[in-house]
């Protein structure tokens, strides 16, 4: 039995259903349809407002040129616009609307209000459009520009409707967008309110700085490094930020190309491949890059959503972004900090700068003695021993030998492979400048090293190694008994065995009384009490226990418990820190990205003397 159906042409309503499931996805995409036609009409100032993360009203307000009477029915119409009219014109799209269907999609599956007034008009337009149908036009007193109120998104589409995610992920969404719109238009004054609360106001002054400050604040804006260079026929320009700035996630790489947010996974990649030394593992480098191509050379007109590209080249592009950042980043770090020199490369240029800094020390000096034994670094490890003997000289003398042959200790194989010349180059230390700056000889060159960055470094290794083989606990001392509100008694109950996981042992004491016999590792004493309850406030919040600021946790420990610049070391104590550096195969930088040593070499010095000829 066959059933034929017959062909038939779709309704318009039909077609224009399925256009808006395909324009309209979200209320994030309403807003970017709706700001873009704002900022096609010249808008200077424009205010975005939500509800239920813009399910129930999404309000765009722009003082733009407005729309003249006579066109008011037009904008509504599928494949209506004002800004394309060939083909060729599809080429060089300059403007960022060009398929003229979206308020056409919106209405479809919404209930548009449209309040208009042309610049210098005595008065304006208010259209009604519900679910595609225009039921009111009609005169209105309203301030020069065009407002569009969206209310009840898919109230027509209820199976779209139930795809819908909680409102404040769609609000999330819509702040994301915000961010980019923002970033992509700093002459452009935005406005966002999300349920009744400003979230960011950018002014509008034109400078990709205040644009950044108003999205990403002033604290993470000192930390970025600028980026500017062209290579290519690609312009480059922006911020990037590693280290402390970087995140647990991808979501503050951001890239706008000719003056619109796209999304690019080849030019993260780019990014994270340009920042690789310099952003801990598991964490990824946050970025506002504006690229500028010709127009010829990338494809915008993917997707109805334009948030993906297509280059002509994409080799050329990432290959250029990677090396114009990678650049920014060994220049950016020179300004701030010497760059990290660490193993040594061939021939560094700029010795100069390096040579004549002096940079103070961070903190003053502390009364306390380092708690440097605490960090499991051995401080007169059998090979230093070894090795002085070999060398007539007395244990204590400063000297640092190298290891013994990798065969006889396999462990140190990758130590010296990694630190190829240091390790295998004897040692001589110095002393330290400024209390802060070890200083050390090691063949034809010197070694200056940061002592608070290079003992976290290895504090953290030494944590996150310790944790990643289970050593999770750390028992107290003395177990602490902790006296529990009712929240906290019920959580403690109910995720017993979640909490044990994570190193904390509690033993139930009754009366909502706990003895706490174990916190996890990267957490030292003091904290203990403090820690649990905000671990027992967080599973009784979320019912888990977040990893992912396990690092961040680790991270502070290590800051914490390491020696400060400015602490007075013993030369053990340095030696240790050497030490433990070079025959570690550690990362190069601390766990905030700063370089840990930068190396000056005899012959940049006998140029600086004019020993020999510069
Ligand atoms: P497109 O933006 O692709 O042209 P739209 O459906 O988004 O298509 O908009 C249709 C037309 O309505 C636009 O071409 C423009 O003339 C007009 N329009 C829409 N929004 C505004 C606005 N905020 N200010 C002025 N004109 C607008
Ligand atoms: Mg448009």
């Amino acid at each position: 039995m066959t059933d034929i159906r017959k062909i038939i042409k779709l309704s318009p309503e039909v077609v224009g259903h399925i256009a808006a499931g395909e324009v309209v996805e979200r209320p994030a995409a309403v807003v970017k349809e709706l700001v873009e036609n704002s900022m096609d009409a010249g808008a200077t100032a424009i205010t975005v407002d939500i509800r239920d993360g813009g399910l129930s009203l999404v309000r765009v307000v722009d003082n733009g040129i407005g729309i003249q009477d006579s066109e008011l029915k037009m904008a509504f119409e599928r494949h209506a616009t004002s800004k394309l009219r060939t083909q060729e014109d599809l080429q060089r799209i300059g403007t960022l609307g060009f398929r003229g269907e979206a308020l056409a999609s919106i209405a479809a599956v919404a209930r548009v209000t449209l309040a208009t007034r042309v610049r210098g008009a005595q008065s304006g337009m208010q259209v009604q459009n519900d679910g595609g149908q225009i039921v009111d036009i009609r005169p209105a007193a309203c301030a020069e520009g065009t407002t569009l109120w969206v209310k009840d998104l898919f109230f027509n589409a209820p199976v779209r409707r139930k795809f819908m995610k909680k409102p404040a992920q769609e609000a999330q969404q819509v702040a994301d967008l915000m961010q980019r719109l923002i970033l992509s238009h700093p002459e452009i004054s935005f406005r966002f309110v999300a349920e009744g609360k400003p979230v960011f106001f950018s002014p509008g002054d034109g400078k990709q700085e205040t644009a950044l400050m108003s999205v990403w604040g002033i604290n993470t804006l000192r930390l970025l490094t600028p980026v500017e260079g062209g290579e290519r026929g690609l312009l480059l320009s922006g911020f990037v930020g590693v280290g402390e700035a970087a995140r647990g996630n991808r979501s503050q790489q951001l890239f706008f190309l000719n003056g619109r947010a796209m999304k690019s996974q080849l030019l993260s990649q780019a990014v994270e491949e340009a920042c690789r030394q310099r952003v801990m593992i598991g964490r990824f480098p946050v970025c506002a890059l504006y690229l500028t191509l010709p127009y010829e050379t990338v494809d915008v007109n993917v997707h109805p959503n334009k948030w993906e590209v297509r280059f002509q080249d994409e080799r050329g592009v990432a290959e250029a972004v990677r090396n114009l950042v990678q650049d920014a980043l060994s220049q950016g770090a020179a300004q701030v900090a010497p760059p990290p020199l660490y193993p040594p490369p061939a021939q560094p240029a700029g010795a100069d700068a390096r040579v004549s800094r002096s940079e103070p020390a961070d903190s003053p000096p502390a009364a306390m003695p380092p708690p440097i034994l605490s960090a499991g670094m051995r401080m007169r490890s059998p090979t230093w021993e070894q090795a002085a003997v070999l060398e007539q000289r007395p244990v204590d003398e400063p000297v640092l030998q190298e290891a013994p042959p990798p065969a006889a200790q396999p462990e140190q194989v990758h130590a010296a492979e990694h630190v190829a010349e240091l390790a295998l180059t004897p040692v001589r230390l110095i002393g330290a400048a400024f209390n802060t700056y070890i200083l050390y000889e090691s063949g034809d060159t010197i070694c200056l090293c940061d002592q608070h960055a290079m003992h976290e470094r290895l504090m953290f290794d030494r944590l996150m190694k310790a944790y990643d083989t289970g050593a999770i606990a750390q028992l107290l001392l003395l177990p602490q008994a902790v006296a529990l509100s009712y929240r906290e008694y019920g959580s403690f109950v109910e995720h017993r065995e979640l909490l044990a996981q994570a190193g904390y042992d509690a033993e139930d004491f009754g009366e909502q009384t706990v003895r706490l016999r174990s916190v996890p590792i990267m957490l030292g004493q003091p904290q203990a009490e403090r820690s649990f309850r905000e671990a027992l406030d967080e599973l009784a919040a979320t019912g888990a226990l977040s990893d992912d600021k396990r690092v961040e946790k680790i991270i502070m420990a290590s800051c914490k418990q390491a020696v400060k610049g400015g602490e007075r070391l013993p030369d053990e104590a340095m030696i240790a820190l050497v030490r433990g550096v070079l025959e570690g195969n550690v990362t190069p930088t601390c766990p905030h990205g700063r370089p840990l040593m930068m190396q000056l070499t005899r012959t940049e010095l006998e140029k600086r003397f004019q020993r020999i000829p510069g």
